[in-house]
């Protein structure tokens, strides 16, 4: 077995950086009842039942074998149980922690897995720039690049599983890791299996705003609003007073993160461009207790969160659309299975706190078996097309070239346009120009100048990542459009209200008309919002 990582192994991509914890249910008055339905209700009901079904059923088993067979070791009670904190939006105390490092604890231990087994190989600083594919469309591996020397390796395979952790970097301000650019959504679009709900992106309200700096973007926890933090805006008003006056601060995350964005908007912002949080009046010894991590971030740039006011904002945080799965992670083409961010269906309108990192374990694990499974009596596929070292000369087409296109001012472009017009609120015109815009920055980002060598050259890996984002642009401006309501973490100011019916946005690639997009009625094959009393003020979380 071989995997390709683009980073460093356990080190890249977000689940390093799950704090707050993960979701499962493991003792009543819990139930996996409980957890559907807050599933369902935090994503505006288009969720894939089915798959949110297999999703709350194997969490606490993936949790048990976390512990039991692999090392991690989470938070307890003093009678040993696993202890579980009350997360946004859920009903029950559902989300299992290691502290405030919970992601660290779980990519640690499990990337201990991968080394000590000699059987599978691990290519680091490597990653997929294409999918191989043979005369009748099966998926036979991948054309990978070692970002450090520069060569490129075609790795054949009978099964192939994209778990790229998707990624909005297409936005000016963002949360995730930075090395993320859509590649698996991108690569499965190619390979012509469908994507869905790619519409729909998750804002989170309080983002740090360090001016000149790429820590803009990166977290402070929703715990500080929670225990009771305040957001003013660059008049000192605490606005949300004119938002939803009765939750306040509490309110739910897409409605705080549009109000922020709104104040910015209407000239009311912070002088950076942001608002306010502040926890001062909650004493600094006690913020300094809570949040230790918080503390130590905005003291690394000067700020100190628990004596004064520190500046935030909105952040492009997380990719509810994805590629098209089965409960078996089993997509529309052959051989080809995608797990965690990269497939969609899951979260619906909006993602719970807590229901990522069980996401990506529950429907990794079970792509890991069903791929197993899959293989047996299965040859290694004869590959169609021209041979690898025919297809890496189209990526290496701007090495060397000093003529062209400014390759970063067409990113900053792309990043600006999808803050303006494809972000926190939404409106058919805006998204026509956006798509107008992406087109064109889709057909001239193949011609812009990178400097020569292929050697650990980043501006030729920011090419590479910038061909993905503007494809994922354009499917979640494309979606947006065709999306006329609002739902979830998708507000379009032309359309305010959520519409009566129920349905997903699909975008496939069409051999003749080149992408076809269409809407499909969701199929609630397990349960229907008119049926179950809903949880009250659904918020998600991290
Ligand atoms: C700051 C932050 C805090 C969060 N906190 C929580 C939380 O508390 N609880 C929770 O449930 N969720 C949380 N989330 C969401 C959670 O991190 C994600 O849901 C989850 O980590 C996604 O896992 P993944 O395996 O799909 O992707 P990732 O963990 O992001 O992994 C993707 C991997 O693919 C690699 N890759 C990308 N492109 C290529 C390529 N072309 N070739 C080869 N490799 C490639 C990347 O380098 C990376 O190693 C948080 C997210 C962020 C950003």
């Amino acid at each position: 077995m071989t995997v390709v990582v683009k980073g460093l192994l356990g080190r890249a991509g977000c689940t390093r950086m799950v704090q707050g914890g993960y979701n499962a249910v493991l003792a009543e008055p819990d139930s996996i009842d409980a957890h559907v339905v807050d599933t369902l209700a935090g994503g505006g009901w288009i969720n894939d039942q089915e798959l949110v079904w297999t999703l709350v059923n194997e969490a606490p088993g993936r949790v048990r074998e976390l512990e039991n067979r692999y090392g991690c070791f989470f938070d307890r009670h003093p009678d040993g149980r696993i202890h579980q904190k009350p997360f946004a939006g859920q009903t029950h105390d559902r989300t299992i922690h290691k502290g405030d490092l919970t992601g660290i604890e779980i990519m640690n231990r499990l990337t201990e897995q991968v080394w000590m087994r000699p059987s599978i190989r691990a290519l680091e600083e490597h990653r997929a720039v294409e999918l191989f594919l043979d005369g009748a469309g099966r998926v036979g591996g991948a054309l990978v690049l070692d970002i450090r020397r520069g060569g490129f390796t075609a790795v054949r395979s009978r099964a192939t599983l994209l778990a790229m952790g998707g990624g909005p970097t297409m936005y000016r301000v963002i949360a995730c890791s930075a090395d993320k650019a859509a590649d698996g959504i991108a690569l499965a679009l190619h390979a012509g299996a469908p994507v869905k709900d790619m519409e729909m992106v998750q804002f989170h309200p309080t983002g740090l705003v360090v001016p000149n700096s790429l820590m803009t973007g990166a977290l402070l926890e929703e715990g500080l609003r929670g225990a009771g933090g305040k957001l003013l805006n660059g008049t000192g008003e605490r606005f949300m007073t004119r938002y939803d006056p009765a939750r306040m601060e509490r309110s739910t995350r897409d409605l705080v993160a549009r109000a922020c964005f709104t104040e910015v908007q209407e000239g009311r912002g912070s002088p950076h461009g942001g608002v306010w949080i502040d926890v001062s009046h909650l004493g600094a010894k006690t913020v300094e207790a809570s949040f230790r991590g918080m503390v130590r971030r905005c003291r690394d740039f000067g700020r100190d969160l628990a004596r004064e006011p520190v500046e935030v904002g909105p952040t492009a945080h997380f990719m509810m659309g994805g590629v098209v799965i089965d409960p078996s992670c089993r997509t529309a083409v052959e051989g080809l299975f995608v797990a965690g961010e990269d497939a969609g269906g899951i979260h619906g309108a909006n993602r719970l706190g807590g229901n990522g990192v069980a996401d990506s374990t529950v429907f990794g694990g079970i792509a890991g078996d069903a791929m197993a499974d899959w293989i047996v009596g299965r040859a290694m596929p004869r590959l169609a097309g021209p041979a690898p070292e025919g297809a890496a000369e189209l990526f290496t087409a701007p090495l060397g070239r000093r003529e062209g296109e400014n390759l970063y001012a067409l990113q900053h472009r792309l990043r600006e346009v999808m803050w303006e017009h494809v972000g926190l609120i939404r409106h058919a015109s805006g998204l026509k120009t956006a798509l107008r815009e992406i087109e064109e920055i889709g057909q001239r980002t193949p011609a812009a100048t990178v400097p020569d060598g292929a050697a650990f050259n980043l501006a030729w890996q920011d090419w590479l990542n910038l061909q993905n984002q503007v494809a994922a642009a354009w499917l979640i401006t494309r979606s947006a459009l065709e999306r006329a309501e609002s739902r979830g973490s998708h507000f379009r100011s032309d359309h305010p209200e959520s519409g009566a019916e129920l349905y997903n946005v699909l975008v496939a690639s069409d051999e003749s008309a080149g992408l076809r997009v269409w809407t499909e009625p969701v199929r609630l094959s397990r349960l229907s919002p008119d049926r179950v009393s809903q949880p009250a003020g659904v918020e998600v979380g991290d």
